[in-house]
């Protein structure tokens, strides 16, 4: 038996191969195989060079790097050689807008400030002698803590070059550095997470608080030896926390005392109105677990927390929700980070519940009152020391605000009800920049509205 085709079958073949329509159609199939074939193939193995020859880095929105590594980026470098700086001058560049206010409660204009930083898309930089492929994308998908979308940048580059990585977030991280030195970083929360509140700004210098005698030293002195205890606490097995307690009337400079404080020790304030909108105990709770590095925690308005809805109606607070509970919780909780040392501020003294004073909830109870003798006194000298060198200027003020009764009792030595704030006479001084004789002949304006007429 034999197995080749008949004559005839050969035959049929022959014809349909011999038909150029039908040979035509074959080679075209074939054709598109290969290619088809080919480009998955290359696919495949652009893949697996891709991931054998490249190396990526991500970083997502929510990593304190994301804004280093957008600042690094909009850096103006030299990059040398015609194409190179064609290949990577970033094009497609986006806007972001940083405003404050000029400070707190104060009205007036509003600081902007505009940072250009590479746009969605994909860049190219240069690096040494590496180029990187920079993507930054924006997700569909929202953070739920802030319900902004999801943003990561990715960095890639060859793998032979995977170690200037380690160099460029060095050198980010050193660039974010150096944008704050000098400078006080204070976050607020926003959502659930905490997130800088404006620019950073200017360190403000201790000594341009100026509280009652002796009051600024000993709580510096306490925070300076409690930073120096740490050991301590670890050994005795004791959570490393320290609360102060400010307590006063509005303008009394509490707000500011932190804030330069925050600077003296090199720390970042993290600052939470607890009368605030929306602010509630489990988000209070988180926030705590969550303070940024080497802050100082800021709790605004503790009374709020022991305040009954009905005086929080009357007095004009609205949707605080904190309580009692809460704060005592959020202070105290196993997760609230081990390591806090926590400023809590009032104007209600009257209103805290005594539960509060406790070790490592509120360790120092201070009085940061109405502005004393002494007080206006450095004031004065901060303002006006250089052209009231015989000092003739700072008697005439003293003596008239005696005679207005602003520290609490007129010349004579009767008792008075009147007293000023340091924020009022700062606002005088302010006023009459140069012109001491103006400050005093306009002290009259220091008594306080309620007690005029
Ligand atoms: P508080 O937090 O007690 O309400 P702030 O710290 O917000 O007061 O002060 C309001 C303004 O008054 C700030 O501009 C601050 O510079 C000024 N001020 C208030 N108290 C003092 C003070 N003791 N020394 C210097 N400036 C002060």
């Amino acid at each position: 038996m034999s197995t080749s085709p008949s004559p005839a079958s050969v035959l049929n073949f022959n014809a349909l191969f011999d038909n150029p329509l039908f040979a035509g159609g074959i080679g075209l199939a074939s054709l598109g195989a290969a290619a088809a074939f080919a480009r998955k193939g290359s696919i495949v193995v652009l893949g697996a060079a891709r991931r054998r020859l490249l190396v990526n880095v991500e970083i997502s929105k929510q990593d304190p790097a994301y804004p280093w590594i957008l600042a690094w980026l909009s850096q103006p470098r030299e990059t040398p050689g015609f194409i190179a700086s064609r290949l990577t001058r970033i094009h497609n560049l986006s806007v972001a807008t940083a405003t404050a206010s000029r400070g707190p409660g104060a009205g007036g204009p509003i600081n902007a400030h505009f940072f250009l930083q590479p746009g969605y898309g994909r860049h190219i930089v240069k690096f040494g002698k590496a180029f990187i492929s920079v993507n930054r994308e924006k997700h569909n998908t929202a953070n739920m803590n802030t319900g902004e979308p999801h943003e990561i940048v990715q960095l890639t580059t060859l793998w032979a070059h995977r170690h200037v990585f380690e160099d460029l977030f060095r050198e980010a991280h050193q660039l974010a550095a150096k944008a704050n030195e000098g400078k006080t970083v204070v976050y607020s929360a926003r959502g659930l997470e905490w997130s800088p509140l404006g620019d950073p700004r200017k360190k403000r210098p201790l000594g341009s608080v100026i509280l009652d005698e002796g009051i600024k030293e000993s709580i510096v002195g306490d925070v300076k030896d409690f930073l120096t205890r740490q050991q301590w606490y670890v050994d005795r097995g004791i959570p490393y926390r320290r609360g102060y307690l400010l307590f006063g009337p509005p303008g009394s400079g509490k707000s500011s005392f932190i804030q330069a404080l925050a600077g003296e020790l090199d720390f970042s304030v993290a600052m939470i109105n607890l009368s605030e909108m929306g602010m509630t105990d489990d988000k209070l709770a988180y926030l705590l677990t969550k303070l940024p590095k080497r802050s100082l925690l800021l709790l605004e308005d503790a009374d709020a927390a022991f305040v009954n809805r009905r005086q929080r109606d009357t007095d004009g607070y609205s949707g605080a929700n904190v309580t009692f509970s809460g704060l005592l919780n959020a202070l105290d909780g196993v997760a609230a980070g081990e390591e806090r040392i926590a400023f809590l501020t009032t104007n209600h003294i009257e209103r805290l519940d005594p539960a509060l004073i406790r070790p490592g909830r509120v360790d120092m109870m201070l009085k940061i009152g109405e502005a004393t003798k002494y007080q206006a006194t450095q004031m004065w000298d901060r303002f006006y020391g250089d052209v009231d060198q015989d000092h003739s200027g700072r008697a005439r003020f003293l003596e008239r605000l005696e005679e207005l009764g602003l520290f609490g009792k007129y010349k004579d030595g009767q008792a008075s009800n009147r007293h000023t704030s340091a924020a009022a006479i700062q606002g005088l001084f302010l006023f009459n920049k140069n012109d001491m004789q103006g400050a005093i002949n306009m002290a009259e304006g220091l008594i306080p509205r309620t007690f005029e007429a």
